[in-house]
């Protein structure tokens, strides 16, 4: 779908996968006015196809669109563009039991002009891919490194959009954790490097020995993730006490070492619920990698995928039917 500032958006189509053609002064290029988003859809054992809270991600792309000075697409605009990819593209090959359809719903500002300003065109597109586990290990623990050398997002900055940027941020970071043989980094807030933020593409929780699950409140540097906010829900659907706040990394090592923390886990779309192992830092290490995923995890896990592959009942009405 193209916009322009006299016509707004217009020309949605659907069409072949294939480059796109830009123009070499295409603002994206030069200044990384670009957002986007992350939603599946489910198929579920009748054969329907379902996609899970596109108003949350709809709302998040505008949220994101006015941090980055690009024009908001309407939400109804976002569930209808997944809707008409899926009626051209619904016979995925399962790559895996719970195989879901990636849906990459991304806008970059197209207008061909040098000058630093917010670009008065823009286009949407969304591609999508077939999605197995993300993690080689499927559920099984992982472990996660402390980055104190870098903040994926700063004071006032753009770490509550989903902007390429945060991530272009977030990639040295990324190479270093998998250099000490980790699979995910974990950033702190950028003002006083003290309290945990989020994993470089999840959020995180901590799930304590007396029943509260407590996550990072929105800093306003984190992401607000949609799997974040429905595990919320069914935490408190499930009688635990839930807390958002700020949870500095000491409480982490300490809640870990002293097994008051019974259990880690970091959520997002892509990832769903993974169990975090250990967390490794600078001459340290605190959980054990070899230690069974936590029961409370692993029952949130369960609970959210059968509500997206409708095997339970969809009581918070976060379904909408594609297909
Ligand atoms: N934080 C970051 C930085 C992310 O990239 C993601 C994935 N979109 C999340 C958190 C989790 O968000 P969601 O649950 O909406 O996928």
């Amino acid at each position: 779908i193209q916009w322009d500032k006299a016509k707004g958006w217009h020309d949605a189509q659907v069409r072949a996968y294939g480059p796109l053609a830009l123009d070499p002064a295409a603002a994206v290029l030069h200044y990384g006015q670009e957002i986007f988003e992350g939603i599946k859809a489910y198929r579920h054992a009748d054969g329907s196809i379902w996609t899970f809270r596109p108003e949350a991600n709809g709302a998040r792309l505008q949220r994101s669109a006015e941090r980055l000075a690009l024009p908001k697409l309407p939400v109804a605009e976002f569930t209808e563009s997944l809707r008409q990819l899926v009626a051209v593209d619904h016979e995925w090959v399962p790559s895996a039991p719970e195989s879901s359809l990636y849906f990459r719903p991304f806008m970059i500002a197209s207008e061909a002009f040098l000058g630093v300003r917010a670009a008065q065109a823009a286009s949407y597109y969304v591609i999508a891919s077939p999605a197995g586990a993300y993690f080689a290990k499927g559920v099984a623990p992982v472990s996660i490194w402390l980055s104190e050398d870098y903040a994926r997002a700063a004071k006032g900055g753009t770490g509550a959009a989903k902007c390429g940027g945060n991530y272009a941020a977030s990639l040295l970071p990324q190479q270093e954790a998998y250099a000490q043989g980790c699979s995910q980094v974990l950033f702190l807030d950028p003002v006083e490097g003290r309290y945990i933020e989020e994993l470089g593409g999840m959020n995180v929780f901590l799930v304590y020995r007396d029943g509260r699950i407590v996550t990072p409140e929105l800093s306003g540097s984190i992401l607000e993730g949609i799997t974040r906010s429905s595990i919320l829900q069914l935490a408190r659907d499930r009688g635990l006490k839930v807390e958002e706040r700020k949870v500095s990394i000491d409480e982490w090592k300490n809640g870990v070492a002293s097994g008051e923390i019974s259990e880690v886990f970091a959520c997002g779309t892509a990832a769903v619920v993974t169990p975090i192992g250990e967390l490794k830092g600078k001459g340290f290490v605190v959980g054990d990698i070899d230690a069974p995923a936590g029961e409370v995890t692993m029952a949130i896990r369960q609970e959210l995928t059968d509500i997206q592959y409708g095997r339970a009942p969809d009581r918070h009405g976060w379904l909408v039917r594609l297909r």
